[in-house]
């Protein structure tokens, strides 16, 4: 194992948020926050330093049905807004988290612990897609209408379905945020959103940038637990659909919670998106894309390039290329200057995991060509890993591990770059690397994924879907997809009554 990364500590004392510049550790329901009912606190953690950074109240059923019924009694009106109106109101939410982007790229940092570049991508990316979202909602209400029986004029209408119910990981709290929150407002509906109990700080922040642009109950937050609050918000009567980017597991519990009252659900689960390099590609344009692509977010990212399966006689070349790149990146904290490239780990349990997997890999006779462990505390830092020699089958190849961790497989043909691509229960995303406009075609095709780049990885923008195929769920966000996901279709006759 040569491990050369060190963590990069900040230098100031003075952390990247002021206490003045939290939100209020509090639900907003009904257009203003309000204290739990419940006992203690949630402690909110740095994963930098292990310590505290807010506390957050822990939610229960309670909150749940009162921003519930918040919701409902302002559908009514909201969703009876014009086109024009809604997307006003979106445009000055863009505006609003425009003017407080620095803020919410600290608070985001502090939270997570994310390199400055990172919040500052993720707050950007909020801001987009509100502006999309205010744009698209205008172009996309009008659907068809005609006469398609005898004397009979057919309406097709484009309706809100109410009540969204919306679940957030940590990885990027405000980002994912915004992927729900957008085109659920967009199409006309009312929310209730449950960030994750690591990660709510941004969130709340939003609560309090948007208060006073939104009318009270159009959009409510209950802070806590997945397993209570997220778990009522899917059973929820009055809750028309459920929506949750997490992993597979809580899929599951989401979509079994809402079957008794056969709630739509909108999955966005776990990824494993195989980077298949042919003996024809750009090797050092694949190894550095994958240096980004790999690796953002230290890996805690759902279409990270984390699976690479490289032809047989290509791979020692691009092995040497990849974790030539790998060794440049800057590891540190948010505070330690805007070149930092790798941040900890979220949280002190996902790092034991991430760990657990390089353990058992070592175990299993897999060599880590770099990286390997975790680096120097205090916090959750994890060295950029490329592991090596890795056998078809493995644990580490198989398994979402959601850190900086690349592995590095062979394939002999075409057929088995496919077949191996394949073989992974999830289908989130994938690449393809080759100079082939017929093989990148052809491949492109066979591979099972809802994103397929083609000698790219990772680049998304508001105008293009984002969603999984098998176990990466179901449902997409982004684009007018998810405006459709967001909408009913209802069908009006009126007869000419001769
Ligand atoms: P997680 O499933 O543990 O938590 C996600 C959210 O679900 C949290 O708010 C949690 O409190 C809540 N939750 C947990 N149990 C629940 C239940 N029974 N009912 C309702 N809600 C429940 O996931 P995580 O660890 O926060 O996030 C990482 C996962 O998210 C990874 O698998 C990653 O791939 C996935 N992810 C997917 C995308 C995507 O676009 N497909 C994007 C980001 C993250």
């Amino acid at each position: 194992t040569t491990s050369t990364a060190q963590v990069r500590r900040s230098q100031t004392a003075a952390g990247l948020i002021a206490d003045a510049e939290l939100p209020p550790g509090e639900h907003f329901i009904d257009g203003a926050f309000r204290p739990g009912t419940s006992g203690p606190a949630t402690e909110v953690i740095d994963p930098c330093t292990g310590g505290p950074v807010a506390s957050v109240a822990d939610g229960t059923v309670k909150e749940v049905d009162a921003a519930v019924a918040a919701a409902l009694a302002a559908k009514e009106a909201w969703g009876r807004l014009v086109p024009k109106e809604r997307s006003e109101v979106l445009h000055r939410i863009a505006d609003r988290l425009a003017e407080h982007s620095d803020l919410l790229v600290r608070l985001e940092s502090a939270n997570t612990g994310k390199p400055l570049m990172v919040s500052e991508d993720d707050v950007a990316g909020t801001i987009d897609t509100f502006r999309f979202m205010a744009g698209a909602l205008r172009a996309t209400t009008s659907m068809a209408a005609g006469e398609y029986a005898q004397d009979h004029l057919s309406l097709i209408l484009r309706e809100p379905l109410g009540v969204v119910g919306v679940v957030t990981p940590w990885n990027y709290p405000l980002l994912m945020g915004a992927w729900k929150i957008a085109p659920i407002l967009a199409a006309g509906n009312t929310l209730v959103i449950k960030p994750s109990e690591q990660t709510p700080l941004t969130t709340l922040k939003f609560a309090e940038l948007v208060a006073g642009l939104l009318p009270a109950g159009v959009f409510n937050v209950v802070t806590g637990r997945g397993s209570v609050v997220g778990q009522r918000l899917s059973e929820h009567p009055d809750v028309d659909m459920i929506a949750l980017t997490g992993s597979v597991s809580s899929g599951r519990s989401v979509a079994r919670g809402a079957a008794e009252t056969l709630k739509r659900v909108h999955l966005e689960l776990g990824g494993k998106a195989p980077v298949v390099v042919f003996d024809d590609a750009d090797l050092a344009a694949a190894a550095s894309s994958l240096r980004a692509a790999g690796y953002w977010n230290s890996g805690q990212e759902c279409g990270a390039a984390c699976r690479v399966l490289v032809h047989e006689s290509v791979a020692a070349e691009f092995t040497e290329l990849l974790v030539r790149e790998v060794s440049t990146l800057v590891v540190g904290e948010p505070g330690a200057g805007a070149d930092v490239e790798i941040g900890p780990l979220n949280s002190k349990g996902h790092y034991e995991r991430v760990l657990g997997y390089l353990e058992r890999a070592r175990a299993e006779g897999i060599r880590a060509a770099i990286g390997g462990g975790a680096l120097e505390g205090p916090g959750y830092f994890v060295a950029p890993t490329v592991l090596v020699d890795v056998p078809d089958g493995a644990e580490c190849s198989r398994e979402e591990i959601f850190g900086p961790v690349v592995t590095v497989e062979t394939f002999s043909d075409e057929a088995e770059a496919i077949a191996r691509a394949n073989e992974v229960p999830f289908g989130l995303a994938a690449s393809v690397w080759t100079e082939s406009g017929r093989r990148s075609h052809d491949v492109a095709s066979r591979i099972d994924a809802g994103t397929v780049w083609v000698n790219a990885h990772l680049v998304l923008a508001n105008e293009v879907p984002w969603g999984g195929f098998k176990g990466s769920g179901y449902g997409r966000d982004l684009s007018l997809y998810a405006l459709d996901d967001y909408s009913r279709t209802k069908h009006v006759m009126h007869s000419r009554g001769r």
